[in-house]
């Protein structure tokens, strides 16, 4: 039994903890990273921290910092395995932005030329000061400005 906080019905958990079956390719006392079952493209990774945290808003800093460790390494081993002419790396937060697991976990996505997947996403503009008015809001919350 992991000493790690899990969530008994989690299938992150579940894979952590070697209920579930998964084709790892690293493995840390913190992470796990192993192949997604239904890839983006072939040689999609997920990296997991083996402890349950929702999502990157709830990730202590000590395991957002290792998992970031891990990247390089686990990028460049893909692009290499994959013949990748370059990846994507993403984390899903919250249903509206598509995770479906919620247990935190990043994605590397190995991408080729002219691959069907639908990237990048489509961009919006500002208008007169609201770029502003968001910079000053997210500064805020940060506490990089006094609040009103
Ligand atoms: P997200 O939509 O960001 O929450 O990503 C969840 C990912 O987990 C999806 O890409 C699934 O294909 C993948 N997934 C779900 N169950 C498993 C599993 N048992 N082993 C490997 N990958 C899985
Ligand atoms: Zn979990």
């Amino acid at each position: 039994m992991s000493s790690h906080a899990q969530q008994p019905d989690c299938i992150f958990c579940k894979i952590v903890r070697g209920e579930i079956p998964s084709s790892a390719v690293l493995e840390t006392a913190e992470a796990v990273a192993f192949l997604d079952i239904h890839p983006v493209n072939k040689g999609h990774v997920l990296v997991v921290p083996r402890a349950h945290h929702a999502d990157l808003t709830e990730l202590p800093d000590h395991l957002a910092a290792h998992v970031g460790t891990l990247l390089p390494k686990l990028c460049r081993a893909i692009k290499a395995a994959t013949g990748a002419d370059g990846f994507n790396v993403i984390v899903n937060n919250g249903a509206a932005a598509g995770q479906t697991v919620g247990h935190g976990h990043w994605h590397i996505i190995p991408r080729f030329h002219a691959d069907p997947v639908n990237w990048p996403w489509p961009h919006s503009e500002y208008a007169g000061d609201e770029l502003g008015q968001m910079r000053f809001r997210i500064e805020r919350e940060l506490g990089l400005k006094p609040g009103h």
